[in-house]
């Protein structure tokens, strides 16, 4: 009953208002995976570095019970490099650097032991490496959640577009679910891209929450409010890791679980942006999540009298 999660594992370097870093671990599948790690324990990983990755770091992410066993490592090649400047919102960014390196070749293979997964996390990636681990798993998961950004849109619509088609959950953020969609409203996008295949989608709003949609069905989460945002980078990875990995621990798949996990899920990205990087993900104890889940139900709890 495992959880395979693919994406990006990579190098990041940051700089937002409060301060820069020079090359630190990052990637979808690295926060995606720490963040599921606090709700599931059998955790796989398919991803892709170079001989510069570190393999103290490879070691940690085992500590977090992930399996590596799918983790490539090219010698003679360097790991993906992402480079990114936050503006003073903190919500926006543009993005300095994408050096794919071992991307751009990026084979996924699937380890024997990893198939008959029930649970499939498709991290920010190419499309169409996203949709060659569908096609390469034997027995289809119970639940594919899929993740992009508009860096795919630009460059590979039509394979982003028969990705989509494929999986059950699209998280995606406002700004991309607009230009997926063509629709400015959330609700006219989010219905347009539930035509395009997906059961499930959830719009991610930054620091304003984010959205579930299901058939004729809204569910609003809020964001914590907090006061210092340290650096947002992995924050949607986070969010869509710290979701499947709620949703694999209760197992069954319906609106109402998907509620709670978007809870949880958020509850994770709030503490990812607390610290640089991963920094924050990697000693979470169980007793700070709970604090953190509960601060969500008080912050959106309310009883109306007539
Ligand atoms: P997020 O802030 O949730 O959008 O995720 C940021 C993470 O995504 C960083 O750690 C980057 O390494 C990774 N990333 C950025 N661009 C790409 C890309 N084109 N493909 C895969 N991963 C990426």
């Amino acid at each position: 009953m495992s959880l395979l999660v693919i994406g990006s594992v990579a190098f990041d370097a940051i700089e937002t208002p409060f301060g820069k870093t020079d090359k630190i671990v990052g990637g979808a599948a690295t926060f995606a995976s720490l963040a599921a790690s606090y709700f599931f324990n059998d955790i796989k990983i398919v991803a892709v570095v170079g001989d510069d990755f570190p393999q103290s770091e490879i070691e940690d992410l085992q500590k977090h019970h992930i399996n590596t066993e799918g983790l490539q490592v090219k010698q003679g090649e360097k790991s993906f490099f992402w480079s990114g400047r936050y503006h003073n919102d903190m919500n926006t960014r543009d993005t300095l650097v994408t050096e794919l390196n071992v991307l751009g070749t990026f084979d996924p293979i699937i380890p024997e032991s990893y198939q008959n997964c029930e649970y499939l996390m498709l991290g920010n990636l190419s499309p169409q490496v996203q949709q060659t681990v569908i096609q390469r798993l034997t027995k289809r998961p119970k639940l594919i959640v899929m993740d992009t950004m508009n860096f795919w849109m630009d460059i590979a619509l039509d394979e982003l577009l028969a990705t989509i088609k494929l999986v059950d959950v699209l998280t995606i953020n406002d700004a991309e679910a607009r230009q997926l969609s063509g629709e400015f409203s959330l609700v006219k996008a989010a219905r347009k891209i539930l035509t395009m295949g997906p059961k499930f989608v959830i719009i991610k709003k930054g620091e304003h929450g984010a959205l579930l949609f299901h058939e004729d069905k809204i569910f609003s989460a809020p964001a914590l409010p907090l006061a210092e945002v340290f650096d947002p980078t992995g924050a949607g990875d986070t969010f869509a890791g710290g979701f499947i990995g709620y949703m694999a621990k209760v197992g069954a798949v319906n609106f109402d679980n998907m509620k709670n996990a978007i809870i949880f899920g958020s509850a994770l990205a709030s503490f990812c942006v607390e610290k640089f990087g991963t920094e924050r993900l990697r000693n979470l104890t169980p007793a700070e999540i709970a604090t953190r889940v509960q601060e969500f139900v008080t912050l959106s709890q309310f009883a109306v009298t007539a």
